[in-house]
């Protein structure tokens, strides 16, 4: 049965009317005249688009005010919202990577209320650089002469690259030319930064004597590039930075890395994989050495390079670092980052990264084992809800091939269908906190290694 459309237009209320209805005086007052007004034209827009496609009202015209509010706090809610991420990768690079520290909360917090001494000298009254504060304590943690930070560690290669090896040509092995996620790839950075690649040796096999081979009066480079997202074995051979900083001293040749993730500190001494740490490759003579802030460092989005004081210098002075130099927040973010790794014994405590990362398999199997009765009654009726071991991930392409053991909460459904699966999943993702799991195997899987406010979890789904 159809009704008449013009009918249905007639039903439609007048913008002043719905302004003039005593439901609307809280929303005004809350939002203002113009939000409220530009909201309803909105819905009447909608409303008559309905009834041309569907010759019925909208069901929410039932109740203009409600359907408004709804809509107008949708409107102030932010693009970018917390979640919890139970996927089991710590450093999500899609949620964000590291969280932060309470102190680099606390020290953004700071910066952003008030004028900082960013790029001024309170001794002299002078003009610092930005870098300065920081470099001090990098040049601590890392045993460099000096240190440059930039936006990200993409960025830090271009900058190292435009500055140190523009119109020359820069040495790298075929098994290094790798792509990062979001199409970084070594070959058109260097393309970008005005540097000829020359590639060298095979995709799983090079050797000192293929670099040797390859420089010429014209190479400015030797660059190592850490393949931090893939892992090749079997027949393999590479040629460490020790090595290749020697036949760079005697041919009076800088050697660079791009590390990728880098850790400050040996992960082994916690029981995790180890991960190279530019320490020992400033130690090892070489160069410049990049890393990123927000990997395994658990700081801010930021890029990092340390190394020798002439070349820093040459960083420092090129264009492209002001345009890719970091702002305020970020260096506040990464000093107070920093600064925890000056007291070792607190670090796996006070940086969040480390302290998920370090969790212990026993300890999330506790947690998860708590967990399991009340979303059994919540959840039980359509599906089986059960506590079983799993392998989570550093992510952000640290340590690719290792994982870490955890326990996950798994939801299978009754009914078996991948439909009621997807159906639980996506109300998850528009719970008021989203909750993001992973569905494999037929099962909705959260793992808890990332979960620490349980309380907000089960306020957020259970109740
Ligand atoms: C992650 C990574 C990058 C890019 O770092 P961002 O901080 O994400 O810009 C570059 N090189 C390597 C080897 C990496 O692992």
């Amino acid at each position: 049965m159809t009704t008449d459309p013009r009918s249905l237009y007639s039903l439609l209320p007048s913008t002043d009317r719905l302004l003039n209805a005593g439901e609307f005086a809280g929303l005004l007052a809350d939002f203002g005249h113009t939000q409220v007004v530009a909201t309803l034209r909105q819905m009447l827009d909608d409303a008559r688009a309905h009834i041309r496609q569907h010759q019925r009202l909208p069901a929410w015209c039932d109740n203009w005010a409600q359907a408004a509010a709804t809509r107008l706090r949708d409107g102030c809610r932010q693009a970018l919202r917390p979640v919890y991420n139970l996927t089991g990768t710590v450093l999500h690079t899609n949620l964000g990577r590291a969280i932060q520290s309470d102190a680099a909360v606390e020290a953004v917090s700071q910066v952003m209320r008030a004028p900082v001494t960013l790029e001024y000298d309170l001794d002299g009254a002078g003009r610092g650089h930005r870098d300065q504060a920081l470099a001090a304590l990098l040049c601590e943690l890392t045993g460099a002469e000096d240190a440059c930070i930039v936006n990200n560690n993409a960025a830090a290669v271009l900058l190292m690259l435009a500055a140190c090896g523009s119109g020359q040509q820069v040495v790298v092995s075929r098994g290094e030319l790798v792509e990062i996620g979001g199409a970084f790839r070594i070959p058109d950075v260097m393309r970008q930064a005005g540097c000829q690649l020359m590639e060298v040796g095979t995709t799983n096999r090079t050797h000192l004597k293929d670099y040797r081979e390859a420089v010429t009066g014209d190479t400015g480079l030797l660059m190592k590039v850490h393949t931090s997202n893939y892992h090749i074995e079997g027949f393999t051979k590479s040629v460490s930075e020790q090595e290749l900083v020697t036949l760079g001293d005697e041919l009076g040749i800088p050697v660079v890395t791009d590390l990728g993730s880098g850790s400050l500190v040996d992960l082994s001494q916690y029981g995790l994989p180890a991960e190279p740490m530019p320490r020992q490759l400033i130690a090892a003579g070489v160069s410049l050495v990049s890393f990123s802030g927000d990997k395994l460092l658990g700081g801010p989005q930021a890029g990092i390079i340390v190394g020798k004081k002439a070349l820093i210098a040459r960083l420092q002075q090129h264009p492209l670092k002001r345009a890719l130099r970091a702002d305020k927040m970020t260096l506040a973010a990464l000093e107070a980052t920093l600064r925890l790794y000056q007291y070792p014994e607190t670090l796996a405590r006070r940086l969040p990264t480390l302290r998920l990362l370090t969790r212990s398999a026993g300890d999330i199997q506790a947690q998860a084992a708590r967990l399991l009765a009340p979303f059994t009654a919540r959840f039980g009726a359509d599906f089986q809800v059960a506590v079983e071991p799993c392998l989570s991930q550093i992510g952000s392409g640290s340590l690719p091939v290792d994982r870490l053991p955890s326990a996950a909460l798994t939801f299978t459904p009754r009914d078996g269908r991948g439909s009621t699966l997807a159906t639980l999943a996506a109300g998850w993702r528009s719970a008021s906190r989203p909750v993001i799991g992973r569905i494999s195997d037929g099962r909705l899987w959260l793992d808890l290694r990332c979960l620490e406010d349980e309380a907000g979890l089960m306020e957020t789904l259970l109740s």
